[in-house]
């Protein structure tokens, strides 16, 4: 028997929940139930960014918001700040580039995480920079940005907007929109909310609806201006995936039923349980700071990376993800984010085994398993301890 899962860094498992309300009646969404479930579905949305800021919603992959993101802060010609890492800052670069900013890039090698202080140095060297673009986690290399101190620089300078493309950190990483004085984040439907692609989310200070109303920018569909004027009254300025919203309104139920915080804490102890079994295995880590959402892990030659890709996937049915670009080939990529628990995970840590001793024979079966029973036996222990302790008070 095959059962198919997913473990890759979008898309990620639905909850049922979520399967079950995309498979009933269509709503029309001009009408009252709609409107009201828009409504409590962005209010949970804003739960989980921890803030008062508006946020909208958007029917396209995450790569809308982020054009959005561009389109409404900045004209063309504007200076800007793009932090580079891997494929997804360089998709910020790109789309800088085609509507013709003049992007300053801090590029550094993949699997590095940009630093505060880096940011720094460019807004103290350059007074003309409107915006910084960076990542929460580059998904591409599994590293993790520190977001509050990129915050706090870019908050020090008035002018500056920060832009976080946070696809992958919402519901997997510590997120503080408002305490971290973070302008604009951007979410997306097909990582840690467990629903499908197709709709991405955009909150937006008071400092960034303030810039967007001088961008010049042409722009029509991610028009920010005409969603909210929509938003605010539960409707879309167009159709809206209407079976998306609703798959939302029931996964971002779930998620606040223990709270966003437990989500994040799932995310960290799958990542901590997949970290110590690639040290287990003999490999490294591919980030320097490794993310919670997903696990890069370096696959040294003879050992190609996507034969165990393709591995997994043919005498499985699990679906890992391969490296990007030059990264094809040398690390495989495993996924925290959403609707996985820990017996998936050891599940799939036990095909990896499988698989390993196939591509490299001597490998010695329950090391990487070992070691991630190791981590989850501490945390259940703790976690048994911690209620009892609730319990008899
Ligand atoms: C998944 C992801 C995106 C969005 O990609 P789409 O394919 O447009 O949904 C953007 N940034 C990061 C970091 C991601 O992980």
């Amino acid at each position: 028997m095959i059962k198919k899962r997913v473990f890759t860094p979008g898309p990620t498992p639905i909850h049922p929940d979520a399967s079950i309300v995309m498979a009933g009646p269509a709503l029309h969404h001009r009408k009252r139930e709609f409107k009201e479930i828009f409504r409590e579905t962005v209010a949970n949305l804003k739960t989980m960014y921890k803030t008062t800021h508006d946020v909208l919603l958007f029917s396209s992959s995450g790569t809308g918001a982020m054009e959005s993101a561009v389109v409404n802060l900045v004209s063309p010609g504007a200076k800007v700040v793009v932090g580079s890492v891997g494929k997804f800052g360089e998709r910020w670069e790109n789309l800088c580039k085609q509507y013709g900013m003049r992007a300053a890039v801090i590029r550094k090698n993949y699997g590095e995480s940009i630093e505060a202080a880096e940011v720094d140095a460019h807004l103290e060297k350059d007074p003309e920079i409107e915006a910084v673009f960076i990542q929460g986690t580059e998904s591409s290399t599994g590293a993790a940005m520190d977001l509050e101190a990129i915050g706090a620089v870019v908050a020090r300078h008035p002018r500056v907007i920060s832009v976080v493309d946070a696809i992958t950190t919402l519901g997997a990483a510590p997120l503080h929109t408002d305490e971290w004085r973070l302008d604009v984040v951007i979410g997306g439907s097909q990582k840690a909310l467990m629903i499908p692609p197709g709709l991405a989310f955009v909150s937006i200070s008071p400092k960034a609806w303030e810039r967007s109303r001088q961008s010049k920018t042409p722009r029509f569909y991610f028009d920010w201006k005409r969603e909210y004027e929509n938003q605010i009254k539960g409707q879309t300025a167009f159709t809206p995936a209407v079976n998306l919203v609703q798959a939302l309104h029931q996964a971002t139920r779930f998620i606040l039923t223990d709270g966003v915080d437990d989500l994040i804490a799932n995310a960290a102890l799958l990542a901590r349980m997949t970290r110590e079994a690639a040290k287990a295995w003999g490999f490294s880590l591919f980030a320097t700071r490794p993310a919670n959402a997903l696990t890069a892990i370096a696959i040294p030659a003879p050992l190609d990376a996507e034969a165990i890709v393709s591995d997994l996937e043919d005498s499985f049915g699990a679906a890992i993800a391969g490296g990007q670009g030059e990264m094809k080939g040398k690390i495989l990529r495993v996924a925290h984010l959403g609707y996985y628990d820990a017996i998936d995970l050891l599940g799939l840590l036990g095909a990896m085994e499988c698989v390993l001793r196939k591509r490299r024979p001597g490998t010695e079966l329950g090391k990487g398993v070992s070691a991630a029973l190791g981590v989850l036996a501490a945390e259940t222990a703790q976690r048994l301890t911690g209620d009892r302790g609730t319990a008899d008070n």
